[in-house]
């Protein structure tokens, strides 16, 4: 594998959503939109090229006219639907706040088990929506949270997993992002803080950070996951990965201030990394592009480690039909301060999803998306579950 400062470009000059009659089809005007989209990463492999770009016009006339954005959880739908489940399974799962997002919304996690007196059962970690525009991954952790403690008393496997694992859904990581994608500007993908102080003299601050650009654990031998060597602060003539990671404020992918910086990323490392959680596993959901990436962004992974996500990730694509490219993230794109970067530095085994062919597919396709996507995370909490537990 070779890290690369631009995307691939597989063959013949414009990447393959770009390529063939699928393309030509296309206005001048729509071409040059598809360029531009493609240059910035929002154009992948496996898109419904049609769809991203009537949900990139969508975005330019406002959210609210957004076609199928009704039938998707609003935040409180999304606090309300877990608190439901709680109350429904009052022994099973509890609603835990993790912290307060940037403008203020309390991040809420369903944990699903309980942890026993001495620690010993493995934690799982299943997030939504880090990016604003993402809207099907908030749908899957709440999907597969429901499923898993529906058929408690009819499937012993279901059982299994909530008896012997502790597993954490939270749906909304970005909820400030969310709302402001779902009423404001459907194409938003970072945080909403606004950001007075870059530490840049000559970088003005504007709204939100890229959260998955943010990720540091304070530890100085894990910086380099955050800020690659050869990477100038204050500098976006170097950013690395070509821009996929900035130091610009007004790009989508910009870092933020400092490592770690965004209450998101706080609140959800608090959780990952609090030895009281046992925390094994985790699989952030992103859209789209049916990929399964693990680490890293920025290097490759030790060999034995390389083996364990091998394994694991070829079992996840099992259960999706082996429809999804199973790679490191850095083919994707090469990007620094990910969230599974941080966590596979604490051990903790760290897979991103990429699902579905666009960003907001319309509401009307969360029941199948999801009971799709559910048995890759049910794969995944067997293999933590049957790694991990203490003979
Ligand atoms: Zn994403």
């Amino acid at each position: 594998m070779k890290i690369q400062n631009q995307p691939t470009v597989k063959s013949g000059g414009l990447p393959s959503p770009l390529r063939g009659p699928s393309f030509s089809q296309y206005s001048q005007a729509d071409q040059a939109i598809l360029k531009d989209l493609y240059d910035q990463g929002d154009l992948r492999e496996n898109a419904d090229v049609g769809r991203v770009l009537q949900e990139y016009k969508n975005s330019l006339s406002g959210a609210p006219r957004v076609e199928g954005a009704t039938g998707y959880h609003t935040y409180e739908e999304m606090n309300a639907a877990l608190r439901e489940l709680a109350e429904r399974f009052p022994d099973k799962a509890e609603v835990v706040s993790l912290g307060q997002s940037g403008e203020g919304r309390e991040i809420y996690a369903l944990r699903v088990g309980n942890q026993d007196e001495t620690n010993s059962k493995p934690g799982i970690v299943i997030t939504g929506c880090h990016h604003a525009r993402e809207w099907m991954t908030v749908e899957v952790p709440l999907h597969t949270a429901t499923n898993m403690l529906e058929n408690y008393d009819s499937d012993p496997a279901s059982q299994e997993r909530v008896d012997k694992t502790v597993t954490w859904f939270v749906p909304m990581v970005n909820p400030d992002g969310y709302e402001f994608s779902r009423t404001k500007n459907s194409w938003w993908r970072k945080t909403r803080r606004p950001i007075q102080e870059t530490g840049c003299p000559n970088l003005k601050g504007n709204y939100g950070v890229d959260p998955n650009r943010n990720y540091w654990d304070g530890k100085p031998e894990n910086f380099e996951l955050y800020r690659p060597a050869g990477d100038t602060p204050c500098s976006t003539a170097d950013d690395f990965g070509g821009g996929k990671t900035s130091d610009n404020p007004k790009a989508d992918t910009y870092r933020g201030p400092s490592g770690g910086s965004e209450p998101e990323v706080q609140a959800l490392l608090n959780l990952e990394l609090n030895p009281a959680n046992n925390i094994k596993g985790v699989i952030d959901y992103h859209s789209y592009g049916d990929m399964i990436l693990y680490p890293y962004g920025s290097k490759e992974l030790p060999s034995d480690r390389l083996e364990i996500y091998r394994d694991i990730g070829g079992k996840i694509n099992q259960a999706l039909g082996n429809k999804f490219d199973l790679m490191p993230s850095s083919d994707l794109y090469p990007t620094s301060g990910g969230s599974n970067d941080l966590h596979e530095a604490n051990g903790i085994l760290g897979l991103t999803l990429e699902i579905g062919r666009s960003f907001q597919p319309p509401a009307w396709e969360i029941p199948k998306q999801t009971a799709y996507i559910t048995p890759a995370n049910l794969v995944f909490i067997d293999e933590i579950k049957s790694r991990f537990t203490q003979a």
